[in-house]
């Protein structure tokens, strides 16, 4: 018998999906499907959210999982972004203390830049200013000063540089996606993974819109009085299917990151103008550094990494810093790759340059239609999209009971005190994971706040709850259990590469080859473990289901 909980609760949810009629469908489960759902849903509406992959398996986990108020739009003047995304940073720093942190930038400045070292250093006061001076203050850097803190960076060449702040994610974006859309659920939102919609048409004012689900094989109908398209890059492609027009559209800019072993212990974010004149960023990620990104069209959502995208960051990357050798392909763990979607003018794109095209959202609604578009954004500005989604969807008439209720942030200062209180109790720091420098009470919280309690009482019972199951990964039984129970996974991609991370951190090889896999695969699928782990290592098994 199977009694795996968590494909359960998504079958419930689909089950649920053609009963009765919702106030608002979201079309869409990355940041912003994901922050839609749950501000809605914690407001009081009747809400549903279906993706046709994993939740944040498109754009949302393929970021530079930065949270930053755009320093680089300051060139194009557009002082307003700046500010706004200086505001929404600071909201999520203060919002979510353990996951989005403040991180310095470590930036270089070559002889002869377009912009002097002081002009530079100017705009990084402005943007600290324009930041409500909320992080730490801007610093000049000399030659000698980055030889000495950073020396793995190549000096010759530069006169200087600049260190200031914005913040990352901690755990990385897909991951973040993941605590909205579980709020969501927390607050009665029915949201499933791998359902496809396949069109939606009015029909007796209402929206009804045909749906597949992707695991079960079946059609769902599913009626809603507002319908939402956070689809993304598809959103255009979504639009043109449920026949809504619209104002805007999207261009798409591919962006890619590398993997590569740690190659500095700071945790900084060293900053470079690459070749063409962008930013560029080497960025710790966990025992890792992630290397990018790029900025070139793309026509279309779907794209991989070429082996030109590949020679850019590595040529860029040996060029600026002093490694003992050059890095190599070879030397690649992992990689990111997907499409920015940036929302243009219909009627008048094109005028600007392609780098200078502005990452701001756009919400398009459709009031007759009861229909609203979400087009372009960033994580960072998440939150404001959630805000902006429950006044459009008042305005159009959705009821939400509870419109002041806060929907986001971490759990209440009394809960972290008494999770960290029974850590401390239980000595959990002392059971450190080897492949982990953080302490395991400040990775439980961050990961999953309330939920951790839970976990704490799981390790009570059993000890075996705290052992790490995949080598060189950090994750442990009770944590793996967690997903299986509460968060949806379908594949083992769906953990592996968003749950946690690690198919970022640890080499694809490295993964197979861990004797706990299978325990995991057990945990996660039960009769099916091996069908899902022959699926993720594309290996011949002729019931390696294909969802
Ligand atoms: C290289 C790169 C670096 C970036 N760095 C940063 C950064 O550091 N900081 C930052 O704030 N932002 C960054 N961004 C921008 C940010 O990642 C995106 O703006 C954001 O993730 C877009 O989220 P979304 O929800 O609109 O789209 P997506 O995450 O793409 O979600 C759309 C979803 O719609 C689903 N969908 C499509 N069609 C259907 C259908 N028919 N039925 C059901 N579902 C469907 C897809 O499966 C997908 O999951 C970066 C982007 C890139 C590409």
């Amino acid at each position: 018998m199977n009694d795996r909980p968590s494909p359960s609760l998504r079958e419930t949810n689909v089950d649920k999906l053609p009963r009765g009629c919702f106030d608002v469908l979201i079309l869409g489960g990355g940041i912003n499907g994901a922050v839609s759902a749950a501000s809605l849903a914690a407001r009081g509406a009747k809400v549903a959210l279906i993706d046709r992959g994993d939740f944040a398996a498109a754009t949302s986990q393929e970021s530079s999982n930065l949270a930053w108020g755009g320093i680089k739009y300051l060139e194009s003047y557009e002082f307003g972004l700046v500010r706004k995304l200086c505001r929404a940073r600071n909201l999520l720093i203060r919002s979510y203390p353990s996951t989005v942190r403040e991180i310095r930038f470590y930036a270089s400045h070559p002889r002869g830049l377009r912009h002097g070292r002081w002009k530079v250093l100017l705009g990084t006061w402005l943007y600290w200013a324009i930041g409500g001076f909320f992080t730490r203050r801007p610093r000049l850097l000399s030659p000698g000063d980055i030889a000495r803190e950073e020396p793995i960076v190549e000096v010759g060449g530069l006169d200087g540089g600049v260190e200031y702040s914005d913040a990352y994610l901690h755990d990385n974006d897909a991951r973040f996606v993941w605590g909205f859309v579980r709020s969501a659920l927390d607050h009665g939102c029915v949201a499933a993974n791998y359902v496809e919609s396949l069109g939606s048409r009015r029909e007796g004012g209402e929206w009804v819109t045909q749906a597949r689900d992707l695991v079960g094989e079946r059609e769902v109908r599913i009626r809603s009085r507002l319908l939402v398209n956070a689809c993304g890059p598809y959103a255009d492609r979504m639009n043109a299917l449920d026949a809504v027009k619209t104002k805007h559209r999207h261009v798409l800019s591919k962006g890619i990151h590398l993997l590569v072993d740690r190659l500095t212990p700071s945790q900084r974010v060293l900053t470079f103008f690459a070749d063409d004149g962008r930013l560029f960023f080497v960025i710790p990620m966990g025992p890792k550094t992630c290397i990018g990104t790029t900025d070139t069209p793309a026509d279309r959502p779907e794209v991989k990494v070429t082996p030109e995208d590949r020679r850019f960051v590595l040529d860029n990357i040996n060029k600026r810093l002093r490694l003992p050798r050059p890095l190599a392909e070879g030397d690649v763990v992992a990689e990111r790759c997907g499409v920015r979607p940036l929302a243009v003018d219909v009627a008048g794109d094109g005028a600007r340059g392609w780098v200078q095209l502005s990452r701001k959202h756009a919400i398009e609604t459709d009031a007759e239609k009861r229909h609203i578009t979400i087009f372009g954004g960033k994580l960072t500005d998440c939150l404001n999209v959630g805000e902006e989604i429950c006044a459009e969807a008042q305005r159009l008439g959705i009821a939400l009971p509870f419109a002041g209720r806060a929907w986001y942030g971490e759990p209440h200062p009394a809960v972290r005190e008494q999770f960290f209180h029974q850590a401390r109790l239980m000595d959990l720091d002392g059971m450190t994971s080897p492949h982990s420098s953080e302490a395991l009470s400040t990775r439980l919280w961050r990961r999953y706040g309330a939920e951790a309690l839970g976990m704490l009482e799981a390790i009570r019972r059993d000890p075996r709850m705290a052992e790490v199951i995949i080598e060189t990964s950090e994750y442990l039984r009770c944590e793996i259990q967690e997903a299986a129970r509460r968060e949806m996974v379908v594949k083992l991609e769906d953990f592996l590469r968003r749950r946690s991370k690690i198919a970022e951190v640890v080499r694809r090889e490295d993964i197979r080859r861990a004797a706990g896999l299978r325990e995991a695969c057990r945990i996660l699928f039960g009769d099916q473990a091996d069908a899902k782990r022959a699926e993720y290592f594309g290996e011949a098994q002729a019931t390696a289901s294909s969802t």
